[in-house]
């Protein structure tokens, strides 16, 4: 695993040049309530290119300097808060576990960058995500530019670093592709049980315990919240409350994916709470299935998000004007956007250390981006009917359904990474009925 690190890190240098200077900040620690805080997650960027997890750490890429290219300035070691928060690397530590080839405390960060920007042209850092960090930037910036009257070369601009990382980070290597396929498997494990556990006056909060259970005692923890909602919450996008009591007839949808090493895996199910479809449901269910088994069945190297979502918009509208959920001509429910009533979201998004993962959805022309092998994303159409809709008959109100699954672009076509969760309906009623 260090290799890799060692291997991005190169491969960020490369980019940036002799000429530029790169600063990657991790996350700061946020208080739940006092003195407490939200257990820490080192920021994906920073972690992408040191491993290292602990916070109050900024990490400085400065291709060919002759100490050495990578240096880290992070908390020193101290005992006392040893003894509360558990071990720290400290500036050795870094050096000798993470291969910093110099460390610095983090006290220190101003006059450290001021140093190091010294006989570089450009500054690679993306402002605006901590003001705190984005002021020591700027004071070592404008202190090398006050200096410049004394010669040399000093940065004359500051550039967004973002969209370089991101770009490496929309291919995976095999090293994350094997560990996404164990967040995978994880979290596939997680939704059989929620197979097993549903069943009618089970709280959906409930659910979500046994989500959380599976993901903890495989030692990861939710990629996001988990989605656990029955009923006609399915049709809220976002909901996360998970309150409620399921109730027999009802579906329930579950959106939950674990994080595994800092990778996370994105998986939606819909399933009856009582074992059994009903006709509506079962009508429902089928055609999102079949959109999204075509979706997955067009992804490969070529393939853009834009021609997805056009094909499904275009499979939705004509299975809803089948089921008489939507009346007109085809094309003028298209052209109308008839088909938002009833699916509002895109059919799918990038995959990765972050669950709505980093990189851009457009090329260098503005168009939608072709896939390439290496990318993983989720294919995930869903239909929404809402409470209100008075256009659409009695029974199909309040059915919510969604079906996503994981997907990893291939030299020839894709893998799916979550396919050994069930998702035919025979298949999902077969599994209910020996609850
Ligand atoms: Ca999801």
């Amino acid at each position: 695993m260090k290799k890799e690190f060692e291997k991005r890190r190169r491969s960020l240098a490369k980019l940036i040049g002799k000429n530029g200077i790169a600063v990657i900040p991790t996350s700061n620690t946020r208080a739940r309530s006092r003195d407490t805080d939200y257990p820490y997650r080192p920021d994906s960027d920073f972690y992408y290119f040191t491993g290292f997890s602990e916070p109050d750490a900024v990490m400085i890429l400065a291709p060919g300097r002759e100490d050495g290219a990578f240096v880290v300035c992070l908390r020193s070691k101290n005992p006392l808060t040893e003894i509360w928060d558990g071990h720290m690397e400290g500036l050795n530590g870094i050096k000798k576990n993470h291969g910093a080839d110099q460390s610095f405390k983090i006290a220190d960060l101003e006059t450290i960058l001021a140093s190091l920007f010294m006989g570089r042209q450009k500054v690679l850092f993306t402002l605006g995500q901590d003001d705190v960090l984005d002021k020591i930037l700027m004071k070592s910036f404008n202190a090398v530019r006050a200096g410049q009257r004394r010669g040399g070369v000093v940065p004359s601009e500051i550039q967004a670093l973002e969209p370089l990382i991101h770009e490496m980070r929309l291919i995976k290597s095999k090293h994350e592709i094997s560990l996404m396929k164990r967040a995978a498997k994880i979290s596939v494990d997680a939704h059989k049980r929620v197979f097993k556990n549903c069943k009618p006056g089970v709280f959906e909060y409930q659910i979500e315990a046994d989500i959380i259970h599976e993901f903890g005692k495989n030692g990861t923890v939710p990629a996001y919240t988990s989605i656990v909602a029955s009923g006609v919450n399915a049709c809220t996008l976002h909901y996360i409350s998970n309150r409620e009591k399921m109730k027999a007839g009802q579906l329930l949808l579950t959106d939950a994916g674990c994080e595994h090493e800092m990778y996370a895996a994105d998986i939606t199910r819909t399933i009856p709470v009582s074992g059994v479809y009903s006709k509506e449901q079962k009508e429902i269910y089928e055609l999102v299935l079949r959109i999204q088994k075509t979706a997955i069945d067009s992804v490969r190297p070529g393939q853009t998000f834009e021609g997805l979502q056009s094909e499904a918009i275009k499979g939705l509208t004509q299975g809803l004007k089948k089921l008489g959920l939507l009346k007109g001509r085809i094309d003028q429910l298209i052209k109308s956007e008839a088909y938002k009533d009833f699916y509002m979201h895109g059919i799918g998004h990038w995959l990765g250390m972050d669950v709505h993962d980093v990189g851009s959805y457009m090329d260098e022309k503005g168009n939608s981006r072709r896939f390439q092998s290496g990318m993983v994303l989720t294919i995930e159409p869903g239909i929404y009917i809402s409470k209100k809709n008075k256009n659409v008959s009695a029974e199909y109100r309040g059915i919510g359904i969604r079906i996503e699954d994981d997907v990893l672009v291939t030299k020839s076509g894709c893998d799916v990474l979550t396919k050994s969760l069930p998702k035919e309906i025979d298949q999902i009623e077969s599994i209910m009925a020996r609850n």
